[in-house]
C-alpha cells in the first residue's frame, strides 16, 4: 500500500497504538501491509517463525550482524563471499571494534579452529559467490550449537526453492531479495527470517532505526516475482546444470565450478542439503583475463551485467568488476582467478544459451 502514514481512527486509537496495544498501521518506516505480507511470504518459503524484509540486500546483511555483535566480539566468515559483506566485515565493522577472521568456508574445521572466547557470530553463505564453495551447514551448526554462538547463513544463491537454512541447524537467514526472489531485475530488496526473538532486533535497529526501510511498491514487485519463484528456479537450475556439464567439456576452459558437477569437492554436501544445484555457475578459461573479458563482449543472449536470478542469463568477470575491491592477494586465495567468469543461468531456451556461450569461446 503506497502510504507513508495512516489515519488514526480515533484519539484512543492512536494513544493504543503508540503504547504498542492496538494493531494499527501509524507510519511507513514502522510497518506497511504489502511489506508485511512479503515478510510472511519470505517467512513462510524459508519454514521461519518471522522475517523482516529491508531496503536491500546489504541492509538485511548489516542488520543481521549489527543486531547481534557489539564492540569487543568476534566474527567468523568465509574468505570468499559476496564482496560488499566482505567489506562489510573487512572495511567497515573493525571502525566500531569488531574484528573477522576469515577461513575457507568450505571446511568446518577450519571455522572451528578460528572461534575465540569472543566469537559471537558465524557467517556463511553456500553456495558461495563467485566460486560456488559449498559450506556443511548441519556439521557447522552442530559444532556452534553448544558453544552458543550464532549462525547466519546468506541463502541468496540456492534461494528457498533449493536450500532451507534454518532447517539445517542457521539461526538468521538473510536475503538479497533483488536477485531470485524478486527476479525481474527491476526491484533492489532484502530480507532476514529466523525466530522472532532473532528478527525483531534487526527490525528495530535498522528498519526503524537506520532506516533502510523497503520501499512499499517494491515490495509488492518482490512478492509478485515469489509467485513464479518454483517454476523460474526449476528451469534455471536444469539450464545451469546442462551448461556446466557442457563448459566442463570445452577445450577453451580449464575448469567449472557448479555443486551439481560430481567432479565438485562439495557435492557430495550439496546433494545433502541441497534439492536442486542452484543457477548461478563459474568457469575458468585457460586464456585467463583477456580471454575473460573478450567473453564479455561477444555474448549476444546471455547480458553482461552484475546481479544474479533474474529471468535474463547473466555474466560477469568477477576480477575486474565485482571482486576488484579486495586486495590481489586475498582475491588469489579466494580462488578467484584472472581467468574467471560467472554465468547466472535465466529462464531461456538452453540451447540458445549454450550456442551464445560456445560462439563467444
Ligand atoms: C546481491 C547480494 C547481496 C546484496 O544484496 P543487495 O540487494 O544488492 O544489497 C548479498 N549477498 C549476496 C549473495 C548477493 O548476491
Amino acid at each position: 500500500m503506497l502510504s507513508s502514514a495512516f489515519v488514526f481512527g480515533s484519539a484512543d486509537q492512536a494513544a493504543a497504538a503508540f503504547r504498542g496495544e492496538a494493531d494499527a498501521y501509524i507510519y511507513g518506516r514502522w510497518g506497511n501491509p504489502s511489506v508485511e505480507e512479503l515478510e510472511a511470504k519470505v517467512a513462510a518459503l524459508e519454514g521461519a517463525e518471522a522475517g523482516v524484509a529491508t531496503a536491500s540486500g546489504m541492509a538485511a546483511v548489516t542488520g543481521a550482524l549489527l543486531s547481534r555483535v557489539v564492540s569487543g566480539d568476534h566474527v567468523v566468515a568465509p574468505l570468499a563471499f559476496y564482496g560488499e559483506s566482505a567489506r562489510l566485515m573487512r572495511e567497515r565493522l573493525p571502525r566500531f571494534g569488531i574484528e573477522t577472521t576469515f577461513v575457507d568456508a568450505t571446511s568446518v574445521e577450519a571455522y572451528v579452529a578460528a572461534l575465540r572466547p569472543t566469537t559471537r557470530l558465524v557467517y556463511a553463505e553456500t553456495p558461495a559467490n563467485p566460486t560456488l564453495g559449498i559450506t556443511d551447514l548441519e556439521a557447522l551448526s552442530a559444532a556452534l550449537r553448544p558453544r552458543g554462538i550464532l549462525l547466519v547463513v546468506d541463502n541468496t544463491f540456492a534461494t528457498p526453492y533449493c536450500q532451507n537454512p534454518l532447517r539445517l541447524g542457521a539461526d538468521l537467514v538473510v536475503h538479497s531479495m533483488t536477485k531470485a526472489l524478486g527476479g525481474h531485475g527491476d526491484a533492489i530488496g532484502g530480507g532476514v527470517v529466523g525466530s522472532r526473538g532473532l528478527t525483531e532486533p534487526v527490525r528495530d535497529l535498522v528498519v526503524k532505526g537506520l532506516g533502510g526501510v523497503l520501499a512499499p511498491f517494491n515490495a509488492f514487485l518482490i512478492a509478485r516475482g515469489i509467485r513464479t519463484l518454483a517454476l523460474r528456479q526449476e528451469r534455471a537450475c536444469a539450464s545451469a546444470s546442462i551448461l556446466a556439464q557442457r563448459l566442463s567439456e570445452h577445450r577453451a576452459v580449464a575448469r567449472v565450478h557448479y555443486p551439481g558437477l560430481a567432479t565438485h569437492p562439495g557435492h557430495d554436501v550439496a546433494r545433502r542439503q541441497m534439492r536442486a544445484f542452484g543457477s548461478l555457475l563459474s568457469f575458468e578459461l585457460t586464456g585467463g583475463l583477456a580471454a575473460g573479458k573478450r567473453i564479455l563482449d561477444e555474448v549476444r543472449v546471455v547480458s553482461h551485467a552484475v546481479s544474479l536470478g533474474d529471468v535474463r542469463s547473466l555474466v560477469t568477470h568477477p576480477a575486474s568488476t565485482t571482486a576488484s575491491t579486495m586486495p590481489a592477494e586475498l582475491r588469489a586465495r579466494a580462488g578467484i582467478g584472472d581467468g574467471l567468469v560467472r554465468v547466472s543461468a535465466g529462464i531461456e531456451d538452453v540451447e540458445d544459451l549454450w550456442a551464445d556461450l560456445a560462439s563467444a569461446l
